[in-house]
């Protein structure tokens, strides 16, 4: 809902979308990007209308909050004033008005769950939820319950009188939700910093403060659902980043030794950043070192690095960022997400992977995971869109992996070759993929990813089902 450019990446205006044959272009709003944004919470203007003050919403006070120039949302027990953010949403204002006056977490949980509003509309906190005066009719064993959640008694302070100022902590709850809130003075805290385990019957959340912790300990009298909301980040240090294409960069992170972090084939991650001072979160697909590794005895140990292949955009506002970060610095690395599943490639004959520019990240993994696992696989086949032969990420690899493996081949698309190009041009089209996407026989297990701009998938994906490809055989990589 909140810093997400990348869904309708590049944005409607830039440079890359006007260089493109002019294909949808829309007049973007002078000075509502993500920068003016920050620069406008840090202005010091009241962004809430409350001059600072907090206060306890009720559900027929939140309600009365519904038109675009008094629009309160809210977003896990907390609510926001979001009206001065509705135009520089990238989602667009209809997108927040879906959630006006009333409890937006289930929208925000299902298109972006893992967007750091709190630090994104820190600023338009109008206060927290009320705890609901009418209780559900079995109040007694609800209320029983939730005490026997949260007893003072097992709360263990840690902190003693002399560390910093101690947390406090209490819980509200909705009809199928239950909040737990520690409030800390500790500024600059965020998941890292929050350690929750729930096993069997009990329930701990630590909180580390300093050299302190604060931890919650209870023992549940009826089985909870796990979803401590957020993602949880660890910080990761570069440990290496090579030039890959003239704006195109292999970062190598190493996760701290307490981890253990595999991330599954054809799952991204969130990495995190402070840019001036707000955590700003971008999507990344992790690959391997080189398209030959997973063919290799690991020379480094497994589950220690994380590879990543970045463009970096001049005028974006994460990866000229990620770019300044020198060797030994530090970024946040969220667990994985993502929607493809291992068992599509079960028993697999023929592979198409479409991928344009940096959209051939996802299909590192899959390309290795296949040809390495898959006996069944008979034929993979990548075609590459990009813009210029420079562009082409793993050029001289992809060629050798096709001289090496017979069932491998790739093809390259240019959309602004050179007079010198030899070989296929334009864009995704009908023609080229009838001919690109010949199944062995009618009846063979065939699969196609597609990602790439969004309108390249978009498109791609109209044009398989146009081609009588089902459902079950396009898996497209999306946010
Ligand atoms: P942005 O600020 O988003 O800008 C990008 C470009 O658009 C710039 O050229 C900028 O000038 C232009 N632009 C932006 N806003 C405007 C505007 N208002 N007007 C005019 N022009 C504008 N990328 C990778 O490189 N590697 C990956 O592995 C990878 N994996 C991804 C996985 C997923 C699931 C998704 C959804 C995306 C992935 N991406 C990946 C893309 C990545 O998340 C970012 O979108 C990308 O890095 C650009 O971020 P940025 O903040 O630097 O650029
Ligand atoms: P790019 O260089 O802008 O584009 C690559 C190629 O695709 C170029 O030939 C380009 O042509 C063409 N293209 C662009 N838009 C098109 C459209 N609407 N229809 C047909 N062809 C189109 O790509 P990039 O800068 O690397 O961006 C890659 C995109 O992939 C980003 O949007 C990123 O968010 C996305 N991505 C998604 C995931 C995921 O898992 N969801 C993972 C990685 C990347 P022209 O330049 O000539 O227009």
């Amino acid at each position: 809902m909140l810093n997400v450019p990348s869904q309708s990446f590049p944005g409607p205006s830039s440079q890359q979308r006007v260089a493109s044959g002019g294909r949808s272009k829309v007049p973007l709003k002078q000075g509502r990007s993500l920068m003016d944004w920050i620069r406008l919470t840090k202005s010091g203007k009241d962004l809430t209308g409350l001059k600072g003050r907090l206060i306890e919403v009720t559900e027929e006070e939140l309600k009365k909050h519904n038109k675009k120039d008094d629009c309160w949302i809210c977003i896990r027990g907390f609510v926001y004033n979001v009206s001065p953010y509705m135009e520089y949403h990238p989602g667009g204002e209809d997108e927040l008005m879906r959630a006006a006056g009333s409890d937006g977490t289930d929208l925000f949980d299902q298109v972006h769950r893992w967007v750091n509003y709190e630090s994104m509309l820190k600023e338009c906190l109008v206060g927290r939820m009320a705890m609901k005066p009418a209780f559900p009719k079995d109040y007694h064993e609800e209320k029983k319950v939730l005490n026997g959640m949260l007893p003072q008694s097992q709360v263990t302070d840690t902190l003693a009188k002399e560390g910093p100022s101690s947390p406090s902590y209490d819980w509200f709850q909705t009809d199928s939700l239950v909040t737990i809130v520690i409030y800390t003075k500790q500024k600059d805290i965020n998941l890292d910093s929050v350690i929750v385990d729930h096993r069997d019957d009990s329930f701990r959340a630590e909180t580390v403060i300093k050299d302190y912790s604060y931890l919650v300990h209870v023992a549940l009298s009826h089985e909870i659902q796990e979803d401590f909301s957020g993602l949880f980040y660890r910080k990761c240090q570069l440990v290496s980043k090579e030039d890959v294409t003239h704006d195109t960069k292999l970062f190598c992170l190493m996760l701290p030794p307490s981890t253990h972090l595999e991330v599954p084939v054809g799952q991204h991650v969130y990495l995190r950043l402070p840019i001036t001072g707000t955590e700003i979160v971008k999507p990344y697909t992790p690959v391997c070192d080189s398209l030959f590794s997973e063919f290799k005895e690991p020379v480094l140990p497994n589950n220690v690095y994380i590879y990543f292949l970045i463009k970096i955009y001049p005028a974006g506002f994460f990866t000229p960022e990620l770019d300044q970060l020198q060797i030994g610095d530090y970024v946040s690395v969220s667990n994985p997400e993502g929607n493809f599943i291992i068992s599509q490639l079960q028993e697999l004959e023929d592979l198409f992977l479409l991928a344009a520019g940096t959209g051939f990240t996802p299909m590192v993994k899959v390309l290795n995971y296949a040809l390495t696992n898959i006996p069944s696989l008979r034929k993979v086949k990548l075609m590459f869109f990009n813009k210029t032969e420079d562009d082409i990420i793993w050029r001289s690899q992809l060629e050798k992996l096709a001289f090496k493996d017979k069932r491998f081949e790739v093809e390259f698309v240019l959309s602004a070759p050179t007079s010198e190009w030899s070989g296929k041009q334009g864009y995704i089209s009908p023609a080229l993929l009838s001919e690109f996407l010949k199944r062995r026989s009618d009846t063979s297990k065939v699969l196609i990813c597609l990602c790439g701009p969004t309108p390249f998938t978009e498109q791609g994906m109209k044009m398989l089902h146009d081609l009588n490809f089902s459902k079950d055989e396009i898996h497209s990589f999306t946010a």
